[in-house]
């Protein structure tokens, strides 16, 4: 017998992809599925990608420099410049996907035991980078019904222990597309100063904004010693397969230590750095079209929503996603019966159930997240069928 650790035990399977099963089920009986439930884009990669790969011309796919390719990193360096943020070659680290950065950052900021502050509901798999680290999250919850945005500073301390060690936020949010605002970053600031916390913010949507400019905490000049950008060209440039991500510090104590996790890994692939190099030459005319378009989605989308009776949705400015609270007794029932049990002419819709979003069994129940990464006119359709489902659905509330 194998002896499996509790490590391993204590993770879980991803809620998201748990309804796979009925997925493939209501296919096999023929049944259309509008896909709202992932947040796989159907934008192309932009043409530079594969170019790069096809003329890559060594005779060797050999390893590279563990904190990763030099051209790509000075390429990210530039494009952080464009941003007014300064950061030296050694502040850089690629890694496989933003994952695998929130993975290493984890381990390199956590013993067991340790907290991580996050506020909920948040991206699921924070749950096992931390646990990986042998740390667990801390959630400080925010609500549908304030569009949910953050707290004030006075109830975020109030989730603070001797045990937190840092704050880990996405922004622009997934699931909730909220942006945080100037106060709101700057309560954030203000709490990691405070505590000698690390933050880790995870800003993979930096383009997806649609209401105004965007602040990154990299702006943040008293932050530098604090924190931790994750970054990826997977939504970036619609290039979630190459897996390449990054991450920023100028803290040096982090950087040292993080180094050596990255040697143990060796390198991350050496033909994919190349593509996601290349990326980064991508005319600013493509991202300007990816938001326009995303855009147009976030208002069909938050429009529809707003059409559908007893639907409280969050007001989405960024990402991919609007959080939902839904008139039903438990969003995943609802989520498995749009799948086995309903279909307008032979269609339906796919919905990420809520309570996968969250730390503790019992909430987001009767939430779910939508992904609008469908064109306009299946949005539409996608919409309309929920609100059919909704009407026709068995455990409706009201
Ligand atoms: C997609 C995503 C990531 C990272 O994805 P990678 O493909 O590993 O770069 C990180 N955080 C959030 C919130 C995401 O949605």
């Amino acid at each position: 017998m194998m002896k499996i650790s509790q490590r391993a035990l204590s993770l879980t399977t991803s809620p998201i992809r748990r309804l796979g099963p009925y997925a493939v089920e209501a296919e096999k009986a023929g049944k259309k599925i509008y896909h709202l439930n992932i947040g796989q884009p159907d934008i192309e990669t932009p043409p530079q990608f594969m170019e790069a790969i096809r003329s890559f011309n060594k005779k060797t796919v050999a390893y590279g420099p563990s904190q990763g390719d030099m051209h790509l990193i000075h390429q990210i360096q530039k494009y952080y410049k464009e941003w007014g943020m300064e950061y030296s070659e050694k502040n850089i680290f690629i890694t496989s996907g933003g994952s695998e950065a929130l993975e290493l950052a984890a381990l390199t900021l956590c013993d067991p035991g340790d907290e991580i502050l996050v506020f909920e509901p948040f991206y699921a798999n924070y749950n096992s980078f931390a646990k990986i680290a042998g740390a667990h999250v801390r959630a400080v919850p925010t609500s549908a019904e304030t569009g949910y945005r953050l707290p004030d500073q006075e109830t975020v301390e109030k989730y603070i222990t001797n045990k937190t060690r840092l704050i880990l936020l996405t922004n622009p949010g997934n699931p909730t597309g909220v942006v945080y605002n100037k106060k709101e970053m700057d309560m954030i600031a203000a709490v990691v100063k405070k505590h000698g916390l690390a933050l880790i913010a995870d800003e993979v949507y930096r383009e997806f904004v649609y209401d105004g400019a965007y602040t990154s905490f990299g702006t943040y000049d008293d932050l530098a010693d604090n924190l931790i950008i994750v970054d990826s060209v997977s939504k970036r440039y619609s290039a979630c397969g190459a897996r390449i991500g990054c991450l920023l510090c100028k803290n040096d104590d982090f950087t040292t230590q993080i180094n050596k996790f990255c040697q143990a890994r060796l390198c991350v692939p050496t033909v994919e750095q190349v593509g996601a190099a290349a990326l980064y030459d991508t005319p600013k005319s493509y991202l300007e079209a990816v938001n326009q378009e995303y855009k147009k989605r976030r208002d069909t989308i938050a429009a529809g929503l707003a059409a559908i009776p007893g639907v409280i949705s969050s007001d989405p400015k960024g990402a991919f996603y609007v959080m939902v609270k839904l008139p039903v007794d438990d969003a995943e029932k609802f989520a498995i019966w749009l799948l086995k049990d309903f279909d307008e002419n032979g269609e339906t819709v796919m919905i990420a159930p809520g309570n996968g979003f969250y730390a503790e069994p019992g909430k987001g129940v009767d939430e779910a997240r939508l992904a609008y990464v469908l064109n306009c006119d299946d949005l539409k359709k996608a919409i309309h069928l929920l609100g059919e489902g909704l009407k026709a659905y068995p455990g409706r509330k009201i």
